[in-house]
């Protein structure tokens, strides 16, 4: 299934840039965080429409990256992203050509985290217009514990109506290099494939229903809920720490048949106090996302 549907793609844009805006105001926490990514959104837009329309190929995809996009995206966090971000960015861009990050992201290799933003916020919409090509671009295995269409690692879980009564919601995981969606079994490790229910954590805010079920409650959230008063629903009532024993560790979960509005993209960088939960237990998230969390 496409995460960017046919004919639909400046919607996926919209939808994105309004959910940070709305969870800007939602999540006074991750405001800071947010503001940078709806800034990132207006760049990506115009990076994927250009790449769209000039119909780029997999050869040019680093090239357009490095020299159009990356300029951009160095621009809009000089102005709305933090200063320590902005002080490593300098330091990095005159030390390396970005080339270099660009394709040592496309290649999966293991980088700092200001290269890696760097790469990533300037290649991904790239690869996102270039749909099934994107995969020419990228190394990475193809199974199932990886993006099928370009090797990367899974960003988040994502819970979704199947339509089907019978088979219940479906499970699919979203690519951290070029956002395509693939389907994934529940209640499965996605980063070993860890299937024995003993093994997997499930860490979900006090006052829902997963944590009722689960008996796994983040407890810690309540320090936050001070900054807005006295709160009787939870933040994250559609957001869960799928985390795992064996490999140690985890991601985040998003269920859109809890809440149909989310966009998991977008929710999996606000649900901050969640990533700092599971660390504090011990688990490594599978990636970090696009800013660094
Ligand atoms: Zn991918
Ligand atoms: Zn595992």
């Amino acid at each position: 299934m496409a995460a960017e549907p046919a004919g639909e793609t400046g919607g996926v844009w919209e939808t994105r840039r309004r959910r940070a805006v709305f969870l800007q105001e939602r999540y006074a926490f991750a405001g800071d965080l947010l503001k940078l990514y709806g800034a990132l959104v207006d760049v990506q837009e115009a990076a994927f429409r250009a790449a769209k329309g000039e119909r780029v190929s997999s050869a040019e995809v680093a090239r357009l990256a490095a020299e159009i996009v990356l300029p951009r995206v160095v621009q809009v966090t000089t102005t709305t992203g933090p200063a320590l971000l902005i002080a490593q960015i300098q330091e990095r861009l005159a030390a390396i050509d970005p080339i270099v990050l660009i394709e040592q992201w496309l290649r999966g290799e293991e980088q700092s985290p200001v290269d890696r933003y760097l790469a990533r916020a300037s290649t991904a919409p790239i690869l996102e217009a270039l749909g099934t090509a994107a995969g020419e671009v990228c190394s990475g295995p193809r199974d199932t514990l990886h993006c099928p269409r370009c090797g990367g690692l899974p960003q988040v879980s994502v819970l979704e109506p199947s339509g089907d009564s019978l088979e219940g919601p479906r499970r699919c995981l979203l690519c951290a290099r070029c956002s395509w969606q693939w389907t994934y079994p529940r209640m499965t490790c996605a980063s070993c494939g860890e299937r024995r229910t003993a093994r997997l954590r499930v860490f979900a805010e006090e006052g829902t229903t997963e944590a009722e079920m689960s008996g796994s409650i983040v407890r810690g959230l309540e320090k936050d809920k001070r900054t807005a008063g006295s709160r009787a629903t939870p933040w994250f009532p559609h957001v869960r720490v799928d985390a795992c024993e064996t490999c140690h560790r985890y991601l985040l979960g998003i269920d859109l048949t809890r809440d149909s509005r989310a966009v998991p993209i977008v929710d999996e960088l606000a649900a901050v106090p969640l990533d700092l939960f599971a660390q504090e237990q011990g688990f490594i998230k599978i990636v970090p996302n696009l800013l660094g969390v």
